[in-house]
């Protein structure tokens, strides 16, 4: 078995819906919809938007978010028998997320370690939110992801060599990695992104069928 390691995005992915959006819809005033549309046509940069989004939103919201995430949110099945999977095969598993660090990591906590998990993060000491990008692009990539997952998997690149590089994801700020990708597990938007791009990619609904193909080597790659 060829050495793997798996970049997993979060929102859509070990979540079943996304929670930007869900985010969106609960505590922004009106006018966010066509800044999520800008984003998903790519007119404007992940980060340019991601930004925005939340700066329409008051810090004083914190933990209103933190618990409608924690209490909404749905774990996609099969999710916590992936991890036990990949600790099993000693795969190393990386959640690579666009999402921000104030709703991921509680989430996240008692499945992985905080190490685990690339993400956005925020700062709450002004009226509104403010999203702080320290995953920003390196300098070979020029789409201003805000976290990025092609300059995260270059610098695992330098730890690891000869290894097979998994991408898991719904939309498109996995596009990019998964240009980078030997192996892309993808669904919905991700699935249309891919068939544009002519990226192979193996379709999947819960964590179940990832796990399937990985123990059967079943991948398009
Ligand atoms: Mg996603
Ligand atoms: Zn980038």
């Amino acid at each position: 078995m060829t050495r793997k390691v798996i970049f997993c995005d979060f929102d859509g992915t070990v979540t079943e819906r996304d929670n930007i959006v869900a985010i969106m819809e609960e505590f922004a005033p009106d006018g966010w919809q066509p800044i999520v549309n800008d984003i998903l046509n790519e007119s404007i940069s992940i980060r340019e938007g991601v930004g925005k989004l939340f700066s329409r939103i008051s810090s004083d919201k914190k933990e209103e978010i933190i618990n409608f995430v924690l209490t909404r949110s749905k774990i996609r099945d099969g999710f916590q028998e992936f991890i036990d999977f990949t600790k099993q095969e000693s795969i190393p598993l990386y959640i690579v997320s666009g999402g921000i660090d104030f709703f991921v990591h509680p989430v996240l906590k008692d499945k992985l370690n905080p190490e685990q998990i690339i993400c956005n993060h925020s700062d709450f000491s002004e009226e509104q939110i403010k999203i702080t990008w320290p995953n920003k692009c390196d300098g070979l990539c020029q789409n201003d992801c805000g976290c990025c997952k092609p300059s995260f998997i270059r610098k695992v690149d330098n730890q690891f060599s000869d290894y097979q590089k998994i991408v898991i994801g719904d939309s498109i700020t996995d596009l990019q990695a998964s240009k980078l990708a030997d192996v892309v597990f993808a669904r919905e938007y991700l699935i249309e992104k891919c068939e544009e791009n002519n990226i192979r990619y193996t379709p999947f609904e819960t964590f179940f069928d990832v796990i399937h193909a990985l123990e059967k080597e079943e991948v398009r790659s």
